[in-house]
């Protein structure tokens, strides 16, 4: 069985050569290890190799891991890649540097709120239902530049990008290319697109970060 390091290191090199490919500059696309479902013993090895930006799509299961991880590796950058609920805001803005998944008005608010209470500002991504699938989260494409304006205008929200998980069963080079044509009409510079599957693809198309989890770590339960 290959080690989630050496899986790493693989995934590195892909991401390195799929930037000299596509005419990306070195280092523009971050990678974000999605480590949900693997327990702190699998994920300490990858944080000791270097790896320092990692995804998390539940904040109570989060919760139970990173706190220790983070004593031991204060630098590194956890982001909610999962949908948040509202009266999860509080716990969300004290574990996460990163939400990736605003979506509508209500979350706006309570993220505001807790950033000022708690002093902490996150860095904040709106995430676009690209397919308008009923089963997603995400804002639907036609209302994602006006809910980044309302962030900024109506919760005082710096949105630094937009974020997408393309239907499972569609190409999904057309909604990469659908949140890059949206980011660049709602003035936002950062693109999270790209999962174990298409992250190459992703950054031929823009993406500034790939959220990739089963390539490193292996199948999940
Ligand atoms: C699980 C997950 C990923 C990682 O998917 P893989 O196919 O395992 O790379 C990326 N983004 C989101 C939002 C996820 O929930």
């Amino acid at each position: 069985m290959t080690s989630a390091v050496e899986q790493l290191l693989a995934v590195k090199a892909s991401i390195a050569n799929a930037e000299s490919e596509t005419g990306r500059e070195p280092g523009a696309v971050t990678l974000v290890a999605v480590s949900k479902t693997f327990p702190a013993e699998i994920i300490q090895p990858v944080l000791q190799a270097g790896q320092r930006v990692f995804g998390e799509n539940r904040v109570q299961e989060a919760q139970g891991k990173w706190p220790a991880l983070r004593e031991a590796f204060p630098d590194l950058e956890l982001h909610l890649i999962g949908p948040l609920q509202s009266n999860k805001a509080k716990e969300a803005v004290a574990l996460f540097d990163v939400i990736e998944t605003v979506d509508r008005e209500k979350i706006a608010a309570e993220l505001a709120k807790e950033m000022a209470r708690q002093g902490r500002s996150l860095k904040l991504y709106v995430q676009v239902n690209t397919g308008s699938e009923p089963q997603k989260a995400g804002i639907e494409p036609r209302g994602a530049v006006a809910f980044v304006s309302r962030c900024r205008d109506v919760h005082g929200l710096a949105i630094e990008g937009l974020m997408c998980i393309p239907p499972a069963d569609e190409n999904p080079g057309p909604h990469f290319a659908l949140l890059e044509k949206l980011a660049r009409e709602a003035g936002v510079a950062k693109l999270s697109m790209g999962m174990s599957g298409d992250y190459e693809t992703a950054i031929a198309f823009g993406a500034t970060s790939v959220r990739v989890g089963t390539a490193i770590f292996g199948g999940r339960p």
